[in-house]
């Protein structure tokens, strides 16, 4: 049994982390500010958790002995990182340095939870890990983009100045039961929509693509990488690409929607396409997403259907 400290643990992927550690039989500190996440994520939860809740850009109060150090906690969708800027810089910048020296301390493994919008709109497609990306450093998106990017150096630099035992995972479109309602993310507003029989908002014509991966293929990929011998960067999502539109649609067909779609705005530097190179994860992991975006639509539709409508 390790003692696993999980920094936004109380937000959608960290509940899912919590909820896999503690099946394994692992202890879990759970550490949230709550300003994105909810405690009630953490409700269906048994074994050993303790959770504390502290916003983590002022520091990491945990005491004892630690193995790992998952770092998960920022705002992750793009209205909610959008809506507190500085707070998204705080928690990428000083939170990720507080995790970073609660890690070595105990000499514990690290785990920074990064993002494929290091890669900004890339001009290489699909992205492997060794492409440096196209950021627009002063854009609005450059909130999150670049404290991501500041939290793999800061890691990095950790890593070879300490010897310090560093996993990054870059997480492509995740999707899952958890996730925010009215957080603004793609799957989240289309299943609202559709199951409650209003219009589906494509944000420009909806040709620009992204490849979704079911939730607990992510979990399983990153816990994987945890307890892999691989320090530095590593995509974990599925590599089924799909254009907006596309989604709208597969959502509209197993949902059973009438309601129509409609077009609004693209938001100012919104990626034209996104889908990870995930050869490393499956030569270093043996990991394979198994669940298809429709397969995955399909079981979120139907626990949409009874924990949030029912
Ligand atoms: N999007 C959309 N309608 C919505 C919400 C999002 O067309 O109601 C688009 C958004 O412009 C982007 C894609 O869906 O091109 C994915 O957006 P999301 O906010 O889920 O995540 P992102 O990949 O942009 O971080």
């Amino acid at each position: 049994m390790r003692r696993v400290v999980v920094t936004g643990a109380a937000g959608f992927l960290g509940s899912t982390i919590c909820e896999h550690l503690l099946a394994a039989g692992d202890a879990v500190v759970a550490v949230d500010d709550c300003s994105t996440g909810r405690w009630s994520n953490l409700d269906h939860l048994t074994g050993d958790l303790t959770c504390v809740e502290h916003d983590v850009s002022t520091g990491l109060p945990v005491d004892g002995p630690v193995d790992a150090v998952m770092h998960f906690a920022s705002a992750a969708s793009p209205p909610a990182y959008l809506a507190r800027p500085l707070e998204t810089l705080a928690v990428g910048s000083e939170g990720t340095r507080h995790a970073l020296e609660l890690a070595r301390r105990n000499d514990a493994r690290f785990l920074l939870a990064s993002t494929s919008e290091i890669y900004g709109d890339p001009l290489v497609h699909p992205q492997p890990e060794t492409y440096w990306g196209n950021v627009n450093s002063v854009g609005p998106r450059s909130v999150y983009d670049e404290a991501k990017r500041f939290a793999e150096a800061i890691a990095m630099a950790h890593h070879r100045t300490f010897a310090l035992d560093v996993k990054i995972v870059r997480i492509f479109n995740t999707y899952g039961p958890r996730m925010a309602p009215g957080d603004g993310r793609v799957i989240t507003n289309f299943l609202e929509q559709a199951l409650t029989g209003r219009p589906l908002t494509v944000y420009g014509d909806g040709s620009q693509t992204r490849s979704f991966c079911w939730v607990d293929d992510e979990v399983r990929g990153i816990l994987a990488l945890l307890a892999s011998a691989w320090n530095g960067p590593m995509n974990i999502g599925n590599p089924g690409e799909f254009t907006v539109l596309e989604c709208a649609e597969i959502v509209r067909e197993i949902t059973g929607a009438t309601a129509e779609i409609v077009f609004e705005p693209l938001p100012t530097d919104d990626p034209t396409r996104r889908r990870p190179d995930i050869t490393v994860a499956r030569r270093e992991l043996g990991w394979e997403p198994t669940v298809d975006l429709r397969e995955g639509i399909t079981r979120l539709a139907a626990w949409y259907r009874t924990e949030r409508l029912g």
